[in-house]
């Protein structure tokens, strides 16, 4: 063990204490030994990165740094150092600390002498000796564990050379002459594009900047064939810290990076053909879309295809058939591909190719009538002689393009619609096409709107004139989406017509508005005569049995029949059936009342009205809104009144939204009414709250009036 030392590093401010320790040291050591004082912490590490020290005076105690960090600090710039710590007598705790963190002793410099100092020194490096010794023992034990499967090297860097050891040369299929124990033995081995990483992770360990070596590369082996192996080490450093010697571990990872590599693919990957699936073509059309972005002349196409009938395949020839077939038209339409270009499997029979760095809209098409013309080739599967054919969706990327799911999706819908309205052919992508998607998305929506409740019915009042009260109400559906907010009647009544939800949604709506009626009639005598008007699609009248259901309704939610108006429109009956009719006479029969809605919109042929015998009519909006300043609309409304006496109906007026409109259908004899003037359509509470505070309201009159006076309007 050396325990002699040559140079010391005084790292301390106070200079009276530093002369004093210099003398001590001289004092016993003589000119042997080189002192080199510093006051700063900041020159100490520096000078530790400059050249190697023996042992390191510090005081804890400097103007850039004080306490166990400066310990830290000079390990940091020279791990193998010994280190003695000088400290004051009141400082008690900080000297065991240090030493606990790594210092090898301490000194209290006010009872220094030189005995004291030299017995110290020694002690500390000999200390550090031990200390090191037993780390390079155990990375050795740690070496040799690995080594039972892994390849051991073992580095001396002063010398340049290196041990391989056998089971290291096994694993490269080198025999110990072929293999000089030269860095040149691996380095030239290590494929050309690991090898720059490989000498930098070295590098990075050896300059201290790592606390070890591990990288990952491809190596060459003496047979020529091409490994993944891992290496491993830990470098072992001088006095100074400078590394002298690396050593480590080579293992063979090829299994683990195949394994690797096959996840990889089978992630990205169809099993069945082989093509990247959506997710890659997704990361692929990114890349594209990026690349337009930044220069628009390079466009691309994406196009959507869907084999037509597949599912027919599928049936008739079975499974198997279906799997060949699209393993025979994915090997067909990778023909079409030019290096930039991808195709994909999205699933099912759809496809999709990504047309890469085109010119323009005309390549994208050329390449749909291509694949229409390489399908027209047959088939042979399963014995049989098919012939294919496909629907094809093209989008061509532009500046409205940010994400690639969104070129893929408009692709996705001019598909569809080569679907409905060409099979076999391609359509290209307009931005008209998307109202038809949402309107799609819409009637999705619809399809579980009810069962989440959020469909609720709103009710407008409908007024008497003369008494200016509220008589009944009409229920109005409203639809609050999750998403898009409220909807109105207008824009999804057609879309559950046209997706069949129609039914449920109108029982349901009769159920409940017939339910609330009841209700509210139950809730006071004053109410007991209120009625209900629920609009009734034409589409309705063709379930069967709508009558009987009709009455089951009423059945169950206890509403008399006479309390039950449905709203039909003028050309509801246009195309119904004498059965039709009679259904509706014979609900009439019971009382249940028919309110002819939205009077004058229609064909408004009079003779249409012959065709039932309605009990009401309701006179459109368009011709109140502005009655009161237009003279024509006046007169309409006056014949349509006078039309509705002579045949023996009620009329109400609809879309009041002034005083002066009410004033003048007052003028004109017209005893109902329903608008914004009096009330918009309001939830079940607040058209529950109307109705009780307009009963309070006649209430008051009464009680001012007891001989029965006219309410106060
Ligand atoms: P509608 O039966 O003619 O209902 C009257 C419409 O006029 C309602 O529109 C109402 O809010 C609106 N309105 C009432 N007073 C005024 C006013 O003073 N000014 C203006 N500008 N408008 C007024 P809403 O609620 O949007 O309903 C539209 C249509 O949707 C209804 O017309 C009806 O045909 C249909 N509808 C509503 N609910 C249902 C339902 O449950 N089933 C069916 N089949 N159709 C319904
Ligand atoms: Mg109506
Ligand atoms: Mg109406």
């Amino acid at each position: 063990m050396k325990q002699a030392f040559d140079r010391v590093l005084l790292i301390e401010d106070d200079s009276v204490e530093a002369a004093l320790i210099r003398h001590c040291i001289s004092s016993f050591a003589g000119a042997r030994a080189e002192v080199d004082h510093v006051q700063r912490l900041a020159e100490g590490v520096s000078r530790l990165a400059e050249r190697p020290y023996d042992v390191v005076l510090l005081d804890l105690n400097l103007p850039d740094g004080s306490g166990i960090s400066n310990l830290h600090r000079v390990k940091a710039a020279a791990p193998t150092v010994a280190v003695i710590i000088l400290t004051n007598v009141e400082d008690q705790e900080g000297p065991v600390a240090a030493m606990a963190e790594g210092a090898q002793d301490y000194l209290t410099k006010r009872h220094m002498t030189s005995e004291l100092l030299s017995r110290s020194i020694r002690y500390a490096i000999a200390r550090q000796e031990v200390e090191t010794s037993l780390r390079a023992s155990e990375e050795r034990y740690a070496l040799a564990l690995a080594g039972a499967r892994d390849g051991i090297w073992d580095w001396n860097i002063e010398q340049g050379e290196i041990y391989y050891s056998p089971r290291w040369l096994a694993l490269l299929r080198l025999s110990a002459s072929d293999a000089p124990p030269t860095p040149a033995t691996w380095f030239d081995r290590v494929h050309d594009e690991d090898r720059a990483g490989l000498e930098k992770a070295l590098d990075e360990h050896l300059s201290g900047a790592t606390p070890h070596l591990e990288y990952e590369f491809r190596i060459r082996t003496g047979s020529g064939q091409v490994l993944w192996a891992q290496c491993r080490g830990v470098a072992v450093r001088n006095a100074s810290g400078r590394a002298t010697r690396i050593a480590g571990s080579l293992t063979d990872i090829s299994d683990r990076k195949s394994t690797e590599a096959l996840l990889v693919h089978e992630v990205l990957h169809d099993a069945l053909t082989g093509l990247p699936n959506r997710s890659l073509f997704l990361d692929r059309l990114d890349l594209a879309i990026k690349q337009h972005r930044r220069d628009p002349r390079r466009q691309c196409a994406v196009l959507f295809l869907d084999l037509d009938r597949f599912k027919a395949v599928n049936d008739s020839l079975g499974h198997a058939a279906g799997d060949e077939m699209l393993v025979e038209f994915a090997k067909r339409l990778r023909m079409f591909l030019r290096p930039g270009d991808s195709v994909a499997r999205l699933g099912g029979d759809e496809f999709a190719i990504l047309l890469n760095d085109i010119s323009g809209l005309g390549e994208a098409t050329l390449v749909a009538e291509r694949i229409h013309d390489m399908l027209s080739l047959r088939f042979a599967i399963a014995g049989k002689e098919l012939y294919a054919t496909a629907s094809i969706g093209i989008a061509l990327s532009g500046p409205e393009y940010e994400r690639p799911g969104d070129l893929l999706r408009d692709a996705d819908l001019a598909m569809y619609r080569t679907k409905h309205e060409r099979t076999g052919s391609y359509t290209v992508f307009s931005s008209r096409m998307h109202e038809s998607l949402q309107r799609l998305e819409l009637e999705t929506d619809l399809r579980s709107a009810l069962e989440r409740s959020e469909l609720v019915p709103y009710y407008q009042p409908i007024v008497s004139l003369e008494e200016m009260r509220v008589i009944g109400f009409e229920a109005l559906l409203r639809w609050f989406h999750p998403v898009r907010g409220l909807i109105g009647p207008d824009e999804f009544i057609p879309l559950a017509e046209k997706g069949g939800m129609i039914g449920p949604l109108s029982w349901w709506v009769m159920q409940e508005a017939c339910r609330q009626t009841h209700a509210w009639q139950n809730s006071n005598p004053a109410f007991s005569d209120l009625s209900i008007s629920v609009n009734v699609s034409s589409r309705l009248f063709s379930e069967p049995e709508f009558a009987t259901r009709t009455l089951a309704i009423l059945d169950r939610t206890g509403l008399k029949p006479q309390a039950l108006h449905l709203e039909i429109t003028e050309n509801a009956l246009l195309q119904h059936e004498s059965a039709t009719i009679r259904e509706l006479t014979a609900l009439q029969e019971t009382g249940v009342k028919f309110h002819l809605d939205d009077f004058g919109t229609g064909y408004s042929s009079l003779s249409y009205l012959s065709l039932f015998n309605y009990d009401t009519i309701k006179i459109d909006r368009s011709f109140i809104a502005g009655s009161a300043g237009s003279h024509r609309n006046r007169r309409i409304v006056d014949a349509l009144l006078g039309l509705g006496r002579v045949l023996g109906m009620e009329v109400i007026a609809e879309g009041v939204e002034t005083e002066e409109e009410a004033q003048k259908l007052r003028d004109l004899n017209c005893r109902a009414a329903q608008g914004f003037w009096f009330s918009k359509p309001l939830p079940s509470e607040s058209a529950h709250a109307l109705l009780v505070r307009e009963h309070g309201r006649h209430l008051d009159v009464t009680m001012l009036h007891p001989n029965g006076g006219s309410p106060d309007n």
